[in-house]
């Protein structure tokens, strides 16, 4: 917010460019899914993971706590994403959305419920059985559900014996040797 105040990062307004505006609210979440993503392969590398990430995974059967707790160098990676301000023009709202998806985010995809029911209605997504199977598998759904870079990338686990079996297979030759 400082270095948009002071002009050291690009900004724009919705008058100047209404479709960038509106645009940037919608390519932001594919931003943070595809920053999340690898950021999360990388927190996997066995090195990193001895010494950041287990932090994370102590949480087998998650809360919503479990989706802030984590070591501080990989809160660091994960809050990298916010880096992007720094060179794609956007504006003050955008930064704001970004951190909620962010932060109190984190929280509602850890919190071991599928969805908020009213009235028996399903009214807001919240913990995903997809990131549940990460933390009960590990080497599987490094991303979240906005975006199929596991699909993309071989390493989805789709709840299946098969999906438990590469999975395994693929723990066993990260930590081969
Ligand atoms: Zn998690
Ligand atoms: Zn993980």
């Amino acid at each position: 917010m400082w270095l948009m105040a002071n002009h050291y990062i690009p900004t724009i307004t919705f008058a100047e460019n209404p479709v960038w505006f509106v645009l940037a609210i919608i390519l932001l979440p594919i931003w943070s899914a595809f920053h999340f993503y690898w950021v999360h392969r990388l927190l996997h590398v066995p090195f990193f993971y001895k010494h950041f990430h287990i932090l994370h995974h102590r949480n087998v059967n998650i809360g919503p706590w479990s989706g802030v707790s984590m070591h501080p160098v990989e809160h660091f990676l994960y809050l990298s994403t916010f880096a992007i301000h720094w060179i794609v023009p956007s504006h003050p709202i955008h930064l704001f959305f970004h951190v909620i998806y962010q932060g109190p985010g984190a929280a509602m995809s850890h919190t071991g419920y599928e969805e908020l029911l009213i009235k028996d209605k399903p009214r807001l997504a919240l913990g995903t059985f997809y990131h549940q199977l990460h933390h009960r598998y590990y080497e599987c759904n490094y991303g979240n559900q906005e975006m199929p870079w596991d699909r993309w990338f071989g390493t989805f686990h789709d709840g299946s014996n098969e999906g438990t079996q590469s999975t395994k297979e693929r723990r066993r030759k990260m930590y081969q040797g």
